[in-house]
């Protein structure tokens, strides 16, 4: 076997956001080409011009960029099998397709949509062509082609016979021809269709892996037929499993938006990490080896990553775990980095000293960073609160009668303390619980609900007033007392 460097390429249309297969799909892709020192391609898929989304190939770009899936051939990038948008390559196709037709396995069809349309009526299941204009006599062909007649160019499928390939996920494919249509190859409108230009930039741009989702599968035996037709050495097929999602009654379809945010950037805007995703991505149809670990860096999963531990059945995305995943990722970012990341998060408004001290306090306590506002509000301002609720600690016998009767305690214990911190905060209120024989844990309790409005917080009663300073913690409580009648 000649050892080939291993050339491998993510293949997006750029018809709107990107979904997290594709991402998958990309990911899985460089993996396979980096963690044999082989090249990554991108190449953008345009040649279906009625399903362009504007934009779209910028969001193909940013997000590679974003994940580290650095592509060593592409647009912005160059390579020396350029260019990398196929509809920059239009030349290339038709030229392709007539070395088919010269070779016996492509012709001219001539039909008209017309034509076609009532040929669908017919059968009643929307089924193929029926091969028509496959044998023209050649004279008939270039009187038509000079009669200026629009035309496709379809593949010429063998009629009878088995295709047979060998995927390295799902193994031994096998079809039988007759099961297999004469595609169109060129489109009237001069454009190739995906099913022939993919195979040809495959082949010129060396890819020899190609990696893409299951959904492709029943159609591969066509493009296997394509490089055996121009005589090419076919690659090796990687298809990854699907991926599904579970709906609320437990059942599991294809991944969707009614199971939850699908595509990158809806995924990153909820305060996802962008390393998160990729690291819990990896595992949605891999398994690593010899290791119970699940955390990975891009760097690690190229190290780790083997085609053989791709698994054929399909893989559900868990939201739950993702979530998980990231609140791990969260943690382990230093505080200045942690800041940097939360920041375009915040909408509640803060001073920026009192967000640096606020912003530790949340950092263990949250999965995603759209989370943070919602925990932090309550220091820029008290929420409205009914006492009679707020006021009850089982643990601690709390009730609002209770809590009553210790706030005046922990007014005049608090306006003793001259330097504001979270130790002498501390100091003073357990004191305070010791001289009352209260247990602190019920004094504290009273404490924090008082200043924060809430049962649960990001910080102690003591940390919570370290950053709310002197006044604002005394006018909390004034409120408190007041609205506990
Ligand atoms: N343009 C195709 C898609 O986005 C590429 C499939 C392939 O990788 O061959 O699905
Ligand atoms: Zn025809």
């Amino acid at each position: 076997m000649i050892n080939r460097n291993v050339v491998t390429r993510f293949a997006p249309s750029p018809t709107g956001y990107m979904h997290i297969g594709n991402l998958r799909t990309a990911l899985y892709s460089y993996l396979i080409a980096k963690h044999s020192d082989g090249t990554f391609i991108l190449r953008i898929e345009d040649t279906d011009r009625e399903r362009l989304v504007e934009g779209a190939t910028d969001v193909i770009i940013d997000t590679l960029k974003v994940t580290g899936l650095r592509y060593d051939e592409g647009p912005g990038v160059g390579g020396a099998n350029g260019p990398y948008i196929q509809s920059e390559r239009k030349e290339i196709y038709l030229r392709y397709a007539k070395e088919l037709v010269e070779r016996g396995t492509a012709y001219y069809c001539f039909c008209s949509k017309e034509r076609l349309e009532s040929l669908h009526k017919e059968d009643g299941i929307g089924g193929g062509y029926d091969r028509h204009c496959r044998d023209l006599p050649k004279e008939e062909v270039e009187a038509n082609l000079k009669a200026g007649i629009p035309y496709v160019i379809r593949q010429k499928i063998p009629l009878e016979g088995t295709t047979t390939y060998e995927d390295a996920v799902f193994g031994t494919i096998s079809t039988e021809n007759k099961e297999l249509q004469d595609q169109i190859l060129m489109k009237a409108d001069g454009y190739p269709t995906y099913n022939f230009c993919h195979v040809v930039d495959d082949h010129l741009m060396g890819v020899t892996h190609i990696v893409r989702g299951s959904e492709y599968l029943p159609s591969t035996p066509k493009y296997a037929l394509l490089y055996d037709a121009f005589g090419w050495q076919r690659p090796v097929f990687v298809h990854l499993p699907l991926l599904m999602g579970r709906g609320e009654d437990g059942t599991v379809s294809k991944l969707s938006k009614r199971h939850g945010a699908v595509s990158f950037a809806d995924l990153t805007a909820d305060g996802y990490l962008p390393e998160a995703i990729v690291n819990y991505i990896a595992l949605l149809g891999w398994c690593p080896k010899n290791t119970e670990n699940e955390f990975f860096t891009l760097d690690e999963l190229t190290e780790a990553f083997s085609l053989d531990g791709i698994n054929k059945s399909p893989s559900v995305f868990d939201y739950e775990k993702l979530l998980w995943f990231n609140g791990e990722y969260i943690r382990k970012l230093t505080p200045e980095e942690f800041r940097k990341r939360a920041l375009p998060f915040i909408s509640v408004s803060l001073a920026s000293d009192k967000l640096d001290r606020i912003l530790p306090l949340v950092q263990p306590r949250i999965g995603k960073l759209s989370e943070i506002d919602g925990k932090i509000a309550f220091f820029s301002a008290l929420p409205v609160y009914d006492a009679a609720e707020l006021f009850h600690n089982k643990k601690n016998k709390v009730t609002p009668e209770v809590a009553s009767g210790m706030l005046p305690g922990i007014v005049s214990a608090l306006k003793k303390v001259s330097e504001w911190n979270n130790d002498t905060l501390f100091a003073a209120l357990t004191a305070f619980a010791e001289e009352s024989a209260i247990k602190s844990g019920a004094v504290l309790f009273v404490a924090r609900a008082a200043v924060s409005g809430l049962t649960v917080t990001p910080g102690g009663a003591t940390e919570i007033m370290e950053i709310l300073g002197k006044n604002e913690t005394l006018e909390r409580l004034r409120i408190a007392t007041e609205r506990l009648g």
